[in-house]
């Protein structure tokens, strides 16, 4: 089975005084049990860095631009990222989908930049609430995953998380078997469309919380998590981290 990851998404939130966090975590969590990855906000990236060093936690942007440079303000270049000492992006959060119009080609283009520059894309996917009330959830899935995994993805160079849309900072969660049956969908859909496709990783986000990670990480095909309120604090973040 493959390596499980506790992935960490600040979203826009913290600044320079909430690197104290990862300090925090790295003291309590000095070897952890599972690979650990936090994806702040662009502007802490470096300074998380320079916190972190060659420590046990890894570094992760939330978006890249598809080009490797150029005329596109305010955006970042995948080889960006990697300079400061990212591994990880994020691609495809339905944040970015739904704020900024990113479409699955978009994400795709994005995620083969990614690979590119040596990073791994961390792609996600999610049904929406009125999707999943149409029962349309594994079509939705299936789709995305079709329109988002750029040709030449492999289990290195990508992780797929579910994320269910209406789950997203909502404290609800899918039922047990729910999940289950998205991360069937997915692993199923990878190892046709990808040779190494049983050893990607598959994390769950939303909603995923100390007392809940356990139980979500006992489902088949669930590999770790994506984790966006709770990975701000150390003590939450870390008690997920024990969880894996
Ligand atoms: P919450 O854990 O806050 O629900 O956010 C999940 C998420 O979107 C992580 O990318």
């Amino acid at each position: 089975a493959p390596r499980k990851l506790a992935a960490g998404n600040w979203k826009m939130n913290g600044d320079l005084a909430a690197l104290a966090e990862i300090d925090a975590l790295i003291a309590a969590h000095p070897a952890p049990g599972c690979e650990v990855l936090v994806c702040p906000p662009a502007v802490l990236l470096h300074p998380m860095k320079r916190r972190i060093g060659g420590g046990p936690v890894a570094l992760g942007g939330q978006d890249c631009h598809a080009k490797p440079s150029g005329a596109h303000t305010g955006d970042i270049a995948a080889g960006q990222l990697k300079d400061v000492g990212a591994a990880y992006v994020i691609l495809g959060h339905s944040e970015r989908r739904a704020d900024h119009g990113e479409t699955d080609a978009a994400v795709a283009a994005k995620a083969a930049a990614a690979c590119a520059a040596g990073l791994t894309a961390i792609i996600c996917v999610g049904e929406t609430e009125a999707q999943r009330d149409a029962g349309e959830t594994l079509d939705v899935i299936a789709a995305q995953m079709d329109g988002s995994i750029p040709g030449g993805a492999t289990a290195a160079n990508t992780v797929i998380a579910y994320e269910p849309v209406w789950a997203i900072g909502t404290g609800r969660t899918p039922t047990n078997d729910q999940i289950a049956e998205v991360h069937a969908l997915m692993r199923e859909r990878l190892a046709g469309k990808i040779g190494d496709g049983a050893a990607v990783r598959l994390l769950y986000g939303g909603s995923v919380k100390p007392g809940n990670a356990a139980e979500i990480f006992a489902i088949p095909h669930v590999d770790g998590a994506l984790v966006g309120g709770a990975s701000l604090k150390a003590a939450d973040f870390g008690a997920i981290i024990a969880a894996l």
